[in-house]
C-alpha cells in the first residue's frame, strides 16, 4: 500500500459562467466579446457618482433558468451586495454581486464517471454578479494594458459542496456544466476566451478522520484538462508535504500549465476583508412563483433527459446516446429524424457517421446541415425495404445528396441507377453466372471452405453491378453451393 492510499482527497468547485446576454448586469453597455478595448464602458459602468444601476432582466431569467436545470431552489427575495475591494481593473472600487441571498441554494447534477457509475454532486448555491475589467501584463514590456469593456458583464457563480474526490471526477462535472449552458443557450462555455472560469478548492485528509483537512484554493486554469491536472498535482503535493511533517497552510495559488505545478500566490492570513454590505442603489429583485413556471414551460430538453430518452426508449447503446447528446444541435435534429422513422439504430448510425464525417471535413455544425431530417429518413427507409443497398446509399447516394439536399432519395437512386432488382430469376441467373466461373472452388466450398460463401456473393455483386441485394444474393448462393 502506498502513502497516497491512506489519504482522501476532498474538492469542491466554484465557476463562474459569463452570461449571453446583449447587455451588462447593471447598465446598458454592449457585452460583447472581442470588440475594440474600452469602447463599451459608460459612466455606469465605471460607477461615476450620481450614477444608478439597474439589473439585467435576462441575467435573472438565466439565472432561474440554470436554478432549474439544476433542480436548485429559487429565492424569491433577492439582495444584492457591495464586496469592497481595490485593483486597477475594478474602477468602481466594488463589485455587485449576491451575498446573504443568493438566488440559488441547493440542487444536484449527476454525473457519469469513467467506471459507468452515477454520482451526485450537491451544490451551495448560486449566485448573481458582475465581471471586474481585464488587466494584460504581457502586452507592453513597460506598462499595464487595462480594458475595461469586461467590467460589468453579468456572471453567475455556481459553488458546490465538497463533494469531489480527485481530478476525473472534477472533469466530467465541468464537462457537464458545459453541455448544460449551452443547451440553455446561457452561456458559449468557451473556457480558451474565459467565459466558462473554475477555482477548485482542495483538501486531504486520511481516511479514517473526523474533519476534512485546510483547504487550498487554486485560480488560473485555462481548460478543463488543467482544471484535473492541477487538482491531482495539489492532492499529491499536499500528501507528500503532511507525509514529511509539514503542514497545509491555508492559502491561495495558481497553475503552472508548462510545469504542471502549482505555485503560492497569497496566504489566507493576507486575504482581503470585502466588507459586503447590502447595495444601496439596488432594489430587491422578486421572483415570483408564477415567473417560475413560466420560464419551466419553456425549458428545453436537457441532456441528462435526452440521455435517458435514447438509451431507455429508443435502446440505443450509451455510447451513441452520449455522442448524441454532446452538442444540442445534434440533439435536436436527431430527436426530428427519429420522429420519421423507427429505426433508431439506424438513424443513429446515419447521424454518428455519414452526416458527422461531412460536418467535420466541411468544418460546419449541425446547424449549417442543409438536409432535412425528413430526407434522412426518407433513405433509412429505402434500405430498409430492400430497394438499395446499405453500401450504395453510403458510397454513392449520400454524397449526391449533399449535393441535390432537396431531391428525393428514391429520385437520386433512380437517377445514379442504383436501386437494387428484388427479381429473383435475375438473380439467380447471376448466382449460376458466378457458380460457373469457379468449379474448383464449389468443390473446396462442399470439402469444408465455407468462408468461399464470400467469393461468390461478391461475385454475384460485381456482375449486378452493385445493385443486387447482397441479402438475398447470399442466401441464392448458399442455396445453390448446398444442393
Ligand atoms: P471560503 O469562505 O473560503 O470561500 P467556502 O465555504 O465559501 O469557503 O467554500 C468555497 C468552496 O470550497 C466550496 O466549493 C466548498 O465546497 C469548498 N470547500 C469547503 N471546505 C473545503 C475543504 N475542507 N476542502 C475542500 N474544499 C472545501
Ligand atoms: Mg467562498
Amino acid at each position: 500500500m502506498s502513502v497516497y492510499d491512506k489519504y482522501k482527497a476532498v474538492i469542491g468547485l466554484e465557476c463562474h459562467i459569463q452570461l449571453l446576454t446583449k447587455t451588462k448586469m447593471y447598465s446598458n453597455d454592449v457585452s460583447e466579446y472581442g470588440a475594440m478595448p474600452n469602447t463599451n464602458v459608460s459612466v455606469i459602468t465605471l460607477g461615476h457618482p450620481g450614477t444608478l444601476p439597474k439589473v439585467n432582466k435576462r441575467a435573472v431569467e438565466f439565472a432561474v433558468k440554470l436554478g432549474i436545470a439544476l433542480n436548485c431552489n429559487i429565492r424569491e427575495e433577492n439582495q444584492f451586495a457591495r464586496k469592497n475591494y481595490f485593483y486597477a481593473d475594478l474602477p468602481k472600487g466594488y463589485q455587485i454581486t449576491q451575498d446573504k441571498t443568493p438566488i440559488c441554494t441547493g440542487g444536484h447534477l449527476d454525473i457519469k464517471l469513467k467506471n459507468g457509475t452515477e454520482k451526485r454532486i450537491n451544490l451551495t448555491r448560486i449566485h448573481m454578479e458582475e465581471d471586474a475589467g481585464k488587466s494584460m501584463h504581457d502586452i507592453d514590456p513597460f506598462e499595464s494594458l487595462i480594458d475595461l469593456n469586461r467590467a460589468g458583464t453579468p456572471l453567475l457563480e455556481i459553488v458546490t459542496e465538497p463533494d469531489f474526490t480527485g481530478g476525473d471526477d472534477a472533469y466530467v462535472y465541468l464537462t457537464e456544466i458545459k453541455k448544460l449552458v449551452r443547451y440553455l443557450d446561457i452561456c458559449d462555455g468557451n473556457m480558451e476566451e474565459g467565459s466558462l472560469r473554475c477555482d477548485a478548492n482542495i483538501s486531504v485528509m486520511l481516511k479514517d478522520a473526523k474533519e476534512y483537512g485546510k483547504k487550498v484554493e487554486v485560480k488560473n486554469m485555462n481548460s478543463f484538462r488543467n482544471v484535473q491536472r492541477a487538482i491531482d498535482f495539489e492532492i499529491k503535493r499536499q500528501i507528500d508535504l503532511l507525509e514529511s511533517g509539514g503542514e497545509i497552510a491555508g492559502e491561495t495559488r495558481s497553475f503552472d500549465a508548462v510545469n504542471g505545478s502549482t505555485f503560492s500566490l497569497r496566504s489566507k492570513e493576507n486575504a482581503n476583508d470585502y466588507r459586503y454590505f447590502p447595495e444601496p442603489d439596488l432594489q430587491p429583485v422578486f421572483v415570483t412563483e408564477k415567473y417560475i413556471n413560466a420560464i419551466k414551460s419553456q425549458m428545453p430538453e436537457l441532456p441528462g433527459d435526452l440521455f435517458k430518452k435514447f438509451t431507455r426508449e429508443f435502446g440505443l447503446s450509451e455510447y451513441d446516446a452520449y455522442n448524441l447528446t454532446d452538442l444540442k444541435g445534434l440533439a435536436l435534429y436527431f430527436n426530428e429524424l427519429v420522429s420519421f422513422t423507427k429505426n433508431y439504430k439506424a438513424a443513429a448510425n446515419w447521424m454518428m457517421g455519414s452526416i458527422k464525417s461531412y460536418l467535420n471535413e466541411n468544418a460546419i455544425d449541425i446547424e449549417q446541415f442543409h438536409v432535412k431530417p425528413k430526407i434522412i429518413a426518407d433513405l433509412i427507409a429505402l434500405i430498409d425495404e430492400g430497394k438499395i443497398s446499405n453500401a450504395a446509399a453510403t458510397q454513392k447516394l449520400f454524397s449526391e445528396l449533399m449535393q441535390h439536399p432537396d431531391e428525393a432519395p428514391i429520385s437520386i437512386a433512380q437517377r445514379l441507377d442504383i436501386l437494387q432488382s428484388n427479381d429473383t430469376n435475375a438473380l439467380q441467373e447471376l448466382v449460376n453466372q458466378a457458380l460457373a466461373k469457379y468449379p474448383e472452388k464449389i468443390t473446396e466450398y462442399k470439402n469444408g471452405k465455407v468462408n468461399l460463401l464470400g467469393l461468390f456473393v461478391g461475385e454475384v455483386m460485381k456482375l449486378g453491378k452493385g445493385k443486387a441485394d447482397p441479402k438475398m444474393a447470399n442466401q441464392l448462393v448458399k442455396e445453390a453451393l448446398e444442393k
